[in-house]
């Protein structure tokens, strides 16, 4: 489910008024349902119940402090993979002890950190980092608790740019090599083998590499129990959400696929796995990210002109690629919509941003309603990867964000004011 739609003519998020909104706090906006991010927690929780389970919020999704708080209340753990997103949960109020630290470069400062504050797991990456870990855990005489990243070598069909578990990417360590890894693992002082871990990609809209990447795993995974004592099984992220025909899909909001094939929703992906998984006697872990953010998210923003060249109907707005990276860096979609409903014939638009770059373009040759300079368009299913993602690239402040909870909204951000943009420099002191 999420909680955008339009009543009457204007579009709402909750019952708050996007349009309303805009006005108060100014575009480009960022604009979150409280209702929508606790109802994909819960639906997919809920759907794995009969596992002893822990759901790990992917922070790298969306860490604003009150996407963070609002998962903390529903009992999430968090999926960090940096000191900053560690220390971010803390600041809202996350629990330590259900956080796992993933990343191929944790420096020895975050590792110390992460063991001080007593982590549940480190989802290692290598044999270094295993070495480094026991090192620093050992100076602080403290143990630390790991899991490896296992990479099952399963091609998740998805952008070259978010695929993750085959041997063509930088992530995990190869499943021939896994057990001797787990028994060199062993033998080093201040480490305890806690889990294993693998994520095979992002944006996944069919159960079946999820369903190849388990039952491939199962097996190992029962031998390093037995043989290491290990406590979780973690099955990573990637559930993909919808991008197109966002709005329209509103419920039952997932993955609908093209023309309702395919169908990956928490029902359908717990129908699958639960069944192999619950055999395995182990704590089953998560760390969606897109999957609870991603629609719970919409990026509001102003037309500032239209501009019509020979070929071409551009309607330039004020969001850009500095606000919104994910058309310009992996061809995403975004479904975008007038926030003030309008009737007439659909024209194929460009739509871009202001940047002086030619990536700076959110969609082309999009049949949109006919708009003009000041109206407002929605970008939809921005709330994973859209915000995080931000840079002051053109010296564009950071957008603000706003929470909704039913008629009630909050600033979560403040638009960064202009001088803060260049707030961490200076001149040089012979200048
Ligand atoms: C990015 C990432 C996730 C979350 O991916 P989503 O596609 O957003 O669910 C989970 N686990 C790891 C290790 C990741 O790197």
């Amino acid at each position: 489910m999420h909680s955008f739609r339009y009543v009457g003519k204007e579009l709402f998020c909750e019952d708050s008024s996007l349009g309303a909104l805009a006005v108060k706090h100014g575009t480009p906006l960022y604009v979150y349902s409280q209702a929508t991010l606790t109802d994909n927690y819960r639906r997919l929780h809920g759907a794995l119940e009969p596992l002893d389970r822990m759901v790990c919020f992917a922070m790298k999704s969306n860490s604003n402090l009150a996407v963070i708080r609002t998962l903390a209340g529903l009992g999430s753990g968090f999926d960090v993979v940096s000191a900053g997103e560690l220390a971010r949960t803390l600041a809202a109020g996350g629990d330590p002890s259900r956080c796992v630290f993933a990343g191929v470069g944790k420096t020895e400062e975050e590792i110390r950190y992460a063991l001080r504050q007593g982590i549940y797991s480190f989802n290692v990456e290598s044999e270094p980092e295993l070495r480094r870990i026991s090192k620093v855990a050992t100076r602080l005489r403290k143990i630390a608790p790991v899991a490896v990243r296992v990479n099952p070598n399963v091609d998740a069909h998805t952008h070259a740019k978010i695929t993750t578990g085959t041997y063509e990417n930088k992530f995990g360590i190869a499943f021939e090599s896994i057990e001797k890894v787990y028994a060199r693992a062993a033998r080093l002082p201040h480490i305890r083998l806690r889990g294993l871990q693998m994520h095979i990609g992002s944006q996944l809209t069919d159960v079946r590499p999820f369903r190849q990447a388990v039952e491939k795993v199962a097996p190992l995974v029962t031998r390093l129990a037995l043989r290491h004592g290990l406590e979780f099984f973690s099955i990573g992220g990637g559930i993909g959400i919808i991008y197109q025909d966002a709005l329209a899909s509103g419920s039952p909001g997932w993955w609908s696929g093209p023309k309702g094939k395919g169908i990956l929703t928490p029902e359908s992906y717990a129908a699958e796995l639960v069944p192999m998984l619950r055999p395995l006697g182990l704590r089953i872990l998560l760390e969606p990210g897109r999957f609870l953010t991603g629609n719970a998210g919409v990026l509001v923003s102003r037309v500032e002109y239209i501009k019509k060249t020979g070929k071409k109907n551009f309607v330039i707005v004020d969001a850009a690629m500095n606000d919104l990276i994910r058309p310009a860096f992996y061809d995403s979609f975004h479904e975008i919509v007038p926030v003030t409903r309008k009737g007439g014939a659909m024209i194929p638009s460009d739509v871009v941003g202001p940047i002086c770059e030619s990536g700076d373009t959110f969609a082309k040759d999009r049949p949109l309603p006919k708009v003009g300079e000041g109206d407002l368009l929605a970008f939809m299913s921005a709330g994973a990867y859209g915000s995080v993602m931000g840079s002051t690239y053109n010296s564009r402040p950071l957008a603000a964000e706003v929470l909704v909870h039913g008629k009630k909204a909050a600033v979560v951000r403040r638009r960064q004011p202009l001088a803060d943009v260049w707030g961490l420099e200076s001149t040089a002191p012979w200048q």
